[in-house]
């Protein structure tokens, strides 16, 4: 029997290949194979190069806030982006090798469309062959993808369980290690890859436990180290993980890196989903210094005591304060997250957390997440309210009001606001940029640079408010 796997082409206004690396659907296809299958693999988002696509009907409110044109380092998002061929081409790409299964992966569901609109070529192709969808996306809201009719079978657990269940097979997987090189340059290979699943906290807007449950679990680091290429002294391997709390196994993550720093001798590590500071110590931080992390990407979520309540999180400050000040003298760089737009959230609010950031200094770049539920989460467990909602609006870029608390407008200036912010820790070099954000901050407006127009132009439709009280509160001496 032959089946195909296949994660679906992206559309979305941003897409980073060397972040996709898919490993559910590589998990899917090593199982296949165990079991005896022929397989074939379609990761359609990283076999092409980007189209610029139509926005869609259900996107258009961002138009009012696109500068077509666009350029710089405070620019917006300018186009919408299809990443991989159009779902006609895709549908025959898969059937290309007459299938008898296809296996679907919606890794989020705020991808979903994709998924059906795969499904839906296929079907218009060849109405009799079974379609199969899986992943995070189908776990959280499976009836969705039922109701469509698209589908021979909606698999909601993880691959290591559902795929031999789907089969009826009596065979039993332990979490399988998958790896997965991403991007290859002369001098650098990327891998990602995860050596843990689940999470048994509990923070409100997560989605993790939904999909993962709150077990933690392990891979065999043995398995995923003979899965590993050789060493290649001309390059540089960089391992990226996955995980969503890797430190909860500090000890065999430590045994891991290890491992892998005695396989290759050029290695950095990185964990670009993000670090659980609350996890981490001075000790910690040195040693994974020491084995090769150059970057560390931290998440504060909020520094609001009261959503932070809510949210079932903590911010510990102190400890906070004390990691950033120890990364900026080791002079490693770090990128700090935060979520704005959750309930009762005011603008006033959010700014608080960029003025926060900003005041951390030169090493310690902003990084902004728009709030955006999963069916499920806190506040958005009655499902059936998403029904008449497209999932596009589930997309962080979609910059949507969930909570009726930020506006999409207030969110894009917060994401301007956070580029200046970044602009101004970056080394100072007096261009035509330096003298636009000292526009900025002088005028306590947003200005920024369009295509063919020689001089900076004022910003379309955003909060001035929020500018105002971003400068008004934040001290910056700029060279006259
Ligand atoms: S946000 Fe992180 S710590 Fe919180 S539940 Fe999710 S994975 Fe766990």
């Amino acid at each position: 029997m032959r089946c195909a796997v296949v994660v679906p082409p992206i559309e979305d206004f941003y897409y980073t290949p060397h972040r996709g690396s898919f490993l559910g659907a590589h998990i899917v296809a090593r199982i296949l194979k165990s079991l005896g299958y022929l397989v074939d693999l379609y990761i359609f988002p990283n076999t092409k190069k980007p189209r610029i696509i139509q926005i869609p009907d259900e996107l258009r409110y961002l138009k009012d806030f696109i500068i077509d044109g666009e350029v710089g380092p405070f620019s917006y998002f300018t186009t919408y982006k299809r990443f991989g061929p159009d779902y006609k081409k895709a549908a025959e790409l898969i059937l290309l090798n007459s299938p008898d299964l296809v296996f679907i992966s919606c890794f989020a569901f705020c991808y979903t469309k994709s998924t059906i609109r795969v499904a839906e070529e296929i079907t218009k192709k060849d109405k009799n062959i079974k379609i199969i969808v899986g992943g995070a996306g189908v776990s959280v809201f499976p009836e969705y993808f039922e109701n469509t009719g698209l589908f021979y079978s909606v698999l909601t657990k993880e691959a290591e369980i559902a795929i031999p269940e789907f089969f009826g097979r009596d065979v039993r997987f332990d979490l399988i290690p998958s790896v997965v090189n991403t991007k290859n340059t002369k001098r650098v290979s990327y891998f990602s890859t995860y050596l843990t699943r689940g999470c048994p906290k509990n923070c409100g807007f997560c989605s993790v436990a939904l999909v993962h449950g709150r077990k933690l679990r392990e891979v065999d680091s043995n398995l995923l180290m003979d899965i590993l290429p050789d060493e290649d002294n001309s390059k540089i391997f960089l391992f990226n993980f996955e995980d969503d709390n890797v430190l909860l196994k500090k000890e065999s993550f430590f045994e891991v890196l290890q491992k892998i720093k005695s396989r290759y001798s050029k290695v950095l590590f990185s964990c670009e989903n993000g670090i659980d500071y609350r996890e981490l110590d001075i000790d910690t931080l040195q040693t994974m210094i020491n084995l090769g992390f150059r970057q560390f990407n931290l998440s504060i979520v909020n520094v609001n005591k009261r959503i932070l309540l809510e949210q079932k999180r903590t911010f510990l400050r102190d400890k906070f304060i004390e990691l950033v000040d120890y990364l900026k003298e080791q002079d490693i760089e770090t990128i700090v997250y935060f979520i704005a737009g959750f309930r009762g959230e005011s603008w006033k609010d959010s700014i608080k957390n960029l003025i926060f950031l900003a005041q951390l200094g030169e090493r310690v770049r902003v990084g902004l997440s728009v709030f955006y539920p999963v069916p499920g989460i806190l506040g958005f467990e009655e499902k059936g309210f998403f029904l008449d909602k497209s999932p596009y609006l589930l997309c962080s870029s979609a910059a949507y009001p969930w909570n009726n608390s930020l506006t999409t407008q207030d969110f894009i200036t917060l994401f301007r606001l956070a580029r200046v912010i970044n602009f101004l820790k970056r080394p100072i070099i007096e261009n035509e940029s330096y003298y636009v954000v000292k526009k900025i901050i002088r005028e306590k407006r947003l200005y920024t640079f369009v295509k063919n127009i020689p001089y900076p132009v004022e910003v379309k439709n955003y909060n001035r408010d929020m500018v105002k009280e971003l400068f008004d509160n934040l001290k910056i001496t700029l060279k006259k």
